[in-house]
């Protein structure tokens, strides 16, 4: 194994960082693993190469000073400790007494975190250095990469100013430069460098390594110990993008001229949580770059673009203590073949080459490194470059009163205001939301009556040629090809047996299917198809441009479709499955009867260019029906209430299909098998599962559920909700959960226990079931 570093190892960002070692604060599992796995490396590394790391546990302590932060991280509390981090919520005055010099007067709570502290960035990437050298690998310092070597849409290797070097594998971890260094090997990395600051002061009385890391993200500030004066950090809430036309290729050990005037206000408000820093003189005033990625979220995993092609960037000001995790992943990926992570949120194909322009990145960027510092509330909308993707009804929905939310970059209609009303998201919070009586008319109408839902960032592909049937078999698990004119739902599965997407199929003929997607999965479902399609004559073709897509579902979507087309709509002539094109107006619709909702209900595919058209002849035919525009905030209640899966929320790539409960979808005995048979007849052949997926609803109908939120059997943990919504059709909060036991869960082992669901200090009663909550049977589906 061998590393180039260009120039010296540290020399990029990590040689500045603070070197801050959090393990609370994430409401992610594996963002927690990835912690904690770090910590555990970085505490062994001395001892394993002799090599010191700075490594100090000295705590943490988190302030609250606003009431929803205090909610925030009460709530994120009881999910770390679930996760094995130690956390204890302090008062002001136990603040103050580990604290002296912080001023607590306006502090709601603390938040203590014992094992956590710090550790030397350049010590530490020495140390690492060090043991992988003992372990056998060469590290090259002075030597840069200056491109990539390929073959049949494989890396095969780097170019260097030395020579070429043969690889078999290649981990693109270049920092702020591996989007330029992705762009030579034709792999799309966005992300970008933001200045980012810290200010050093004289030694202060007191002061002294024993003294916990403080973080103050009301203030924007982190405050630690250095050489006997304190670090002041920021993460201030509008920031810099830097060097958005390209990373300098010989800026090594680089700081940048610090913006005062920008900064200013900031740093005021960030000394007066320790008020001894306005008196004490400043030694260093310090900016440097780190790189920021559009969601906030690292870029790991293999490039779509190009097999064996590994990214590991874009750390978001976390590198140091992530870093060890990452790496772990990256390795036992590679191994491996498939991550044994939840990678949905990290993975690189979660991301698209369009955020890679200028203009995205230098608008974006802006709002990135503000959110590590921002109080997480739930619906907090993205502010930044927007506008970036819009359906080809936009400005229909928006005339509708559409309030708009970001979805892959498309604006997704999340929900619609009444006429009057303005469709704003209002004011952050924890508790029901201004247009939560909107969202509730929206869910009802669906059950009750008609809705439209514009759905068009879906991902659509076409998939077409004569081994077009057989390829998209052998990766399905349930039987895709069978008649023409039938749509499936189906997962594809790796060698494990774990979920790699979970889809639609639909058959439209021998040589023709149209494969839909979750827009998280766009990418990532459409380098499924063709890595494994390899020479066979299939192809496939993204065509989600091409295509609005328009629900319309309700018991009177029928009668609302029967009105627009000569097609006909009876549930003899177009049962539960159909898909077939109809004509509406001077379109041919590709109509596919399914919901994700759980009533009757039909998918619309609608060429881009007569989308607004039919979508007024609906609109029209609908009024004497009261049809009424819904938008994704119901979508989520009415899909949880039926308990239906979104990859990526509830489901995983560390899922089995069996442990998903979708069993139902598999068709073991289909002729040919299907990629991750063998796993699930193994899993089968153990015996009934002891860890699977189950619905949660609380029989108090007032608190919300939002995500995370912990899960216990006869008050003990035994898992947490991976997505949850509210159920206005079944009168409470809703969510689905992975439970894990030690015995077989059967409705049986369900009913037989107090199960209860934590939303921060509170716990609530719940009941919960395998089977769908709403309509189990599934008979309004078939009506
Ligand atoms: C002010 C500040 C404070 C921070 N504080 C913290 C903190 O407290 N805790 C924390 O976890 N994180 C912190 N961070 C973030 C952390 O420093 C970064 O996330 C981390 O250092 C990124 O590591 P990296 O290896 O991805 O990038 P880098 O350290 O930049 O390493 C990338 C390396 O790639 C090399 N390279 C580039 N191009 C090539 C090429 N073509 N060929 C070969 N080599 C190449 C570079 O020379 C460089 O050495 C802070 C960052 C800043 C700016």
């Amino acid at each position: 194994m061998l590393l180039l570093e260009r120039d010296r190892l540290t020399s990029g960002t990590t040689w500045h960082a603070a070197g801050l070692m959090a393990t609370f604060g994430s409401t992610s599992q594996t963002s927690t693993e990835l912690r904690r796995y770090t910590w555990d490396l970085y505490s062994r590394l001395e001892a394993e190469t002799g090599q010191a790391t700075g490594l100090k546990q000295c705590g943490l302590i988190e302030l609250a000073t606003e009431p929803g932060r205090l909610e925030e991280y009460r709530r994120t509390t009881v999910f770390n400790r679930h996760c094995g981090v130690e956390v204890h919520e302090i008062s002001p005055r136990e603040v103050a007494e580990m604290w002296p010099l912080a001023k607590t007067d306006d502090v709601l709570a603390g938040f203590y975190i014992p094992a956590d502290g710090r550790v030397n960035p350049v010590d530490v990437t020495m140390a690492l250095a060090k043991g992988a050298r003992m372990r056998g690998v060469t590290v090259i310092e002075g030597v840069p990469v200056t491109g990539f070597l390929r073959e049949r849409g494989t890396v095969t290797g780097v170019r260097t100013t030395h020579g070429d070097v043969e690889a078999e594998y290649v981990v693109n971890c270049a920092g702020m430069w591996a989007r330029q260094l992705g762009e030579l090997a034709g792999v799309s990395i966005p992300l970008q460098a933001a200045e980012h600051y810290y200010l050093l002061t004289e030694p202060i009385e007191g002061v002294d390594g024993s003294l916990p890391v403080l973080e103050d993200p009301g203030s924007y500030g982190y405050y630690r110990e250095e050489g006997g004066g304190l670090m002041l950090g920021l993460f201030e809430p509008v920031c810099a993008p830097w060097r958005v036309d390209g990373i300098p290729p010989d800026f090594s050990f680089g700081e940048l001229p610090p913006d005062w005037d920008r900064m200013g206000p900031y740093l005021e408000k960030t000394m007066s949580r320790v008020p001894v820093t306005e008196q004490i003189g400043i030694r260093k005033f310090f900016c440097g770059p780190e790189s920021f990625t559009p969601d906030l979220l690292p870029i790991v995993g293999e490039a779509p673009e190009l097999r064996n092609y590994f990214v590991a960037a874009g750390l978001n000001s976390i590198g140091i203590l992530t870093g060890g995790g990452i790496g772990r992943t990256v390795a036992q990926w590679i191994i491996d073949g498939t991550p044994d992570v939840d990678v949905t949120g990290i993975n690189i194909d979660r991301l698209h080459p369009y955020q890679a322009n200028p203009q995205y990145r230098a608008t974006r960027t802006v709002e990135s490194l503000g959110l590590v510092f921002a109080a997480h509330y739930p619906n907090r909308p993205t502010r930044t470059a927007r506008g970036a993707r819009l359906s080809p009804i936009h400005a229909r929905l928006e005339a509708q009163r559409a309030c708009f939310r970001d979805v892959s970059g498309w604006e997704g209609a999340d929900w619609y205001a009444p006429p009057g009303v303005d469709p704003d998201p209002g004011e952050l919070s924890w508790g029901r939301p201004h247009w939560f009586d909107y969202w509730a008319a929206e869910h009802h109408a669906t059950r009750n009556g008609v809705i439209l839902m514009d759905m068009s960032f879906m991902a659509k592909f076409g998939v077409q040629g004569r081994d077009a049937g057989r390829e998209l078999e052998r990766i399905s698990a349930n039987q895709v090809a069978a008649e023409p004119g039938r749509i499936t739902y189906t997962q594809w599965l790796n060698e494990r047996g774990t979920l790699e997407a979970d889809l639609t199929v639909t058959k439209l003929d021998d040589e023709q299917f149209f494969v839909v997607a979750s827009d998280t999965a766009h990418r990532h479902a459409e380098t499924w198809m063709r890595r494994n399609f390899g020479d066979s004559h299939a192809f496939v073709t993204d065509v989600t441009s091409g295509y609005a897509q328009i629900n319309v579902q309700g018991p009177r979507s029928r009668e609302l479709l029967a009105a627009v087309t000569s097609t006909d709509m009876s549930n003899e002539a177009f049962p539960f499955r159909t898909a077939r094109y109809i004509d509406v107006g001077y379109a041919r619709v590709l109509c596919i009867r399914i919901t994700y909702l759980g009533e009757l209900g039909y998918e619309l595919h609608i060429p881009a260019e007569q989308a607004v058209a039919v979508y007024d002849r609906l609109v029209e035919a609908g009024e004497p029906l009261g049809l009424r525009h819904a938008g994704l905030k119901a979508l989520a209640s009415l899909r949880m209430e039926k308990a239906y899966r979104d990859y990526g929320h509830d489901i995983d790539n560390t899922d089995s299909v069996l442990e998903a409960g979708l069993g139902f979808a598999v068709a073991l005995d289909k002729p040919g098998g299907f990629i991750g048979r063998e796993a699930v007849l193994a899993q089968k052949a153990k015996g009934p599962l002891t860890r699977r997926l189950v619905q949660f609803l609380l029989a108090d109908p007032e608190p919300l559920l939002f995500h995370v939120e912990t899960v216990s059997r006869n008050g003990q943990v035994a898992g947490y909700l991976r997505s949850a919504s509210y159920g206005f059709t079944l009168g409470g909060a809703v969510g689905l959960a992975m439970i894990d036991a030690d015995e077989p869960i059967t409705q049986k082992y369900l009913d037989a226990a107090q199960w209860t669901v934590q939303i921060g200090a509170e716990s609530y009663p719940a009941t919960a079931s395998l089977r769908p909550l709403y309509d189990p049977s599934s008979k309004r589906v078939q009506l």
